[in-house]
């Protein structure tokens, strides 16, 4: 009773404290050149192949996915890969001649430009190799590697002045969800992570909804509690930052997300797209999950 007390506790202290910082924000972007329009959000299907293949597999997964995705028009949905770094450069190679124009993306982006960071890589390095996209805030990287908000606050934006699109990852634990707290950790999270950013900023961006307990587990959010939390955040996103800016940010839903769970999922209004773990190294199952019905 004591922890949820405390828990509760934060949560209302944090979210008051982020909301005010997250309207200074929008308050400094106010004055920027924003001339946006409503376009359809293009539904977004990216495959995070964590620490996984090694060269050689890499590129055959790589020629695979772009092989059984051919058909897969580019105007109707967007498909990325994000390959360990060691393999962005021939990956790389592989998706630019895709005929479902496949992007390439990063797991992963550290904040310095450059210097004596051993290990690190940098948003200027990743664009060089020609990543479009990078993960950030990966709940593993929050986890193992104690990734805090204010470090990936940074890497968000760095990432958007190297002109790569960054795809945040927000989610809650199993705790937190076991005391209905998705919402508002999702949105807390969101304060901390986009801190500073204009609403400009903010449209180009990616959100992957991916709650911890269901990555990697088996275990996916139902259509339902999916769509609740898009639902939610655009909400935030509308009282934040506006309705252009809700309008055009993609979320996507990540959490064990397979050839058989894809479609309902890719169904709720506010679910655009997938961040596919598991099944992305499985070059028909990735494929399956681009070619969704809606
Ligand atoms: C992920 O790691 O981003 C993910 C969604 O993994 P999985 O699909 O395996 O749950």
């Amino acid at each position: 009773m004591m922890k949820i007390i405390c828990i509760l506790l934060v949560v209302a202290f944090l979210a008051i404290t982020n909301a005010f910082q997250s309207t200074s924000s929008v308050n400094r972007g106010r004055h920027s050149s924003i001339s946006m329009i409503h376009p359809k959000r293009l539904p977004f299907i990216a495959g995070n192949w964590k620490m996984n293949t090694d060269l050689k597999s890499a590129i055959a997964l790589a020629t695979e996915v772009s092989e059984l995705t051919k058909t897969c028009d580019p105007k109707k949905v967007e498909i990325a890969v994000c390959p360990p770094f060691p393999f962005l450069g021939q990956v790389g190679d592989i998706v630019s001649n895709s005929p479902s124009q496949i992007k390439l993306g990063a797991q992963n982006c550290f904040y310095e430009l450059k210097g004596a960071y051993t290990g690190a890589v940098s948003a200027p390095m990743l664009k060089s190799v020609g990543c479009q996209y990078s993960l950030i805030g990966h709940s593993e990287r929050r986890k193992i590697f104690s990734e805090t908000d204010g470090a990936i606050n940074h890497v968000v934006e760095r990432v958007q002045e190297a002109g790569i699109i960054p795809i945040l990852c927000i989610g809650e634990t199993k705790e937190e969800y076991e005391l209905g707290l998705n919402e508002e950790i999702c949105t807390l999270q969101l304060c901390k992570d986009l801190k500073g950013l204009t609403p400009e900023q903010v449209s180009k961006i990616v959100i992957a909804y991916e709650p911890v307990w269901a990555i990697g587990t088996g275990l996916s959010a139902t259509p339902e509690i999916a769509q609740s939390v898009h639902f939610a955040i655009r909400k935030w996103l509308r009282r934040i930052y506006g309705d252009d800016v809700a309008e055009m940010v993609r979320i996507q839903y990540g959490g064990s997300v397979t050839p058989e769970t894809v479609d309902e999922l890719m169904r709720c209004p506010d679910i655009d797209g997938a961040l596919v773990g598991g099944a992305s190294l499985v070059a028909k199952s990735f494929a399956r999950i681009a070619m969704f019905n809606r």
